[in-house]
């Protein structure tokens, strides 16, 4: 089969037609819908010469043998959240194929080269993210609170999974399925506007953003609006909304990407007539360099307590989550790099804000990169996600490309 790009469109376009409906793509993990969305993979895989598997926590991978048992791996996500966009997740895999057929098509490869699809990425049933590459990776601790997790029916998780030949119990034995692998490569539509406002196609991703979230919780005194003058009131409000506004100079100030949101602030008692008592206000923090995270914490914390200072108020911080920055492999965002300018002229490298398969691929070791293609008005998890088509095209050629220089370095 001759190496076309044209055909990832097309077949994107079929599965949009098969698992989509007027909403948008309703391929959610762990659904009857997610399960043709597999079977249409298998199909497109059939005629490469490649043996599926699925593994303990419910991966679907295709495996090309080369000379060597050294792996070079391609991987994405088939399922999308609900009313979903038609490119998440599914553009990584589909391009994946056309590169398995252009390889396969050569005869066998230096090395072995192997696709997957893994496995709940969005968490959109039960709000666990990273299903099946955590296993995979083996960073999955939290299978006590997986157990626990029920969708919006009742349904357990364990129960969910069991539908679909997955034992939660055992789902860390997939971690076996990274023990060869030499190189992760994995293609993503950006799901932000900085691409697009650059007029760039496509851009390579140095690593995913580590993440400090954190409550800041603000104590004044619940005082009467009328009675009470301006200069007596200790307004938890006035702490908080300091903060909100002092964030975007902790970022001015950081630099290099760096990103503050201050997402919500609950008020108490919450009402026209009293001096705010309590302001619980959620701030999320991401860098992906970790010195720089942790310097804007600290900035955010200490102005805090300058903050309720002035206003003679108290605050109390507390850590919600966080994850550390992961940086991706410098030799394999150099072939990324070349990749692009190759068939794009310029390239571009910039950091991921959202979290992706390919940052836990990377936490267990494997040299890993990823593509990012433009976004049509930097949007994604909803219908009008979209990419142009000529771009589409490009992207899977930069993976081919990018493929090719791995294997070569590899084998
Ligand atoms: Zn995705």
């Amino acid at each position: 089969m001759t190496f076309d790009p044209g055909r990832t469109v097309r077949e994107l376009e079929e599965l949009r037609e098969l698992t989509g409906d007027a909403e948008g793509a309703q391929r959610v993990a762990w659904t009857d819908t997610w399960e043709r969305s597999r079977d249409f993979l298998r199909a497109k895989v059939q005629g490469t010469g490649a043996v599926e598997e699925i593994d303990e926590a419910g991966n679907q991978w295709f495996t090309l043998r080369g000379a060597s048992d050294r792996e070079l791996v391609i991987g994405g996500h088939m399922d999308s959240v609900p009313n979903g966009g038609w490119l998440d997740g599914c553009l990584n895999v589909l391009a994946g194929v056309e590169v398995l057929r252009r390889i396969a098509s050569e005869g066998e490869p230096p090395v072995t080269v192997r696709l997957v699809s893994w496995a709940d990425e969005e968490g959109a049933r039960f709000g666990r993210s990273l299903l099946g590459s955590s296993a995979a990776s083996g960073t999955m601790a939290d299978q006590e609170e997986l157990r626990a997790l029920k969708d919006r029916d009742g349904v357990a998780l364990p129960d969910a999974l069991r539908e679909h030949g997955v034992d939660l119990d055992n789902a860390l034995a997939a971690r076996s399925q990274l023990e060869n692998a030499a190189a992760y490569l994995e293609l993503h539509i950006e799901q932000g506007p900085v691409l697009e406002s650059m007029d760039l196609p496509l851009g390579v991703v140095l690593g995913t953003f580590g993440v400090e979230r954190s409550r800041f919780t603000w104590r004044g005194q619940a005082a009467h609006a009328g009675s009470t003058p301006m200069d007596k009131r200790r307004d938890a409000l006035a702490g908080a909304a300091k903060l909100a506004l002092y964030i975007r100079e902790i970022a001015a100030e950081v630099g290099g990407g760096a990103v503050c949101t201050s997402g919500g602030v609950v008020c108490r008692p919450g009402i026209v007539t009293s001096v705010v008592e309590t302001a619980e206000q959620l701030l999320d923090q991401r860098h992906l360099d970790a010195d720089s995270l942790a310097r804007m914490l600290a900035m955010a914390r200490a102005a805090a307590e300058r903050f309720a200072k002035e206003e003679d108020v108290e605050v109390e911080w507390e850590r919600i989550w966080n994850i550390e920055p992961i940086l991706f492999d410098e030799t394999l965002i150099g072939f990324a790099d070349e990749a692009i300018r190759e068939v794009a002229g310029t390239s571009h490298k910039l950091p991921s804000g959202p979290l992706h398969d390919a940052a836990e691929v990377a936490r267990a070791g494997v040299p890993t990169v990823m593509l990012f293609v433009q976004s049509l008005r930097g949007l994604s998890h909803t219908k009008v996600e979209d990419t142009k088509r000529e771009h589409i095209e490009l992207s899977v050629q930069a993976l081919d490309k990018l493929a090719a220089k791995t294997i070569a370095w590899l084998g």
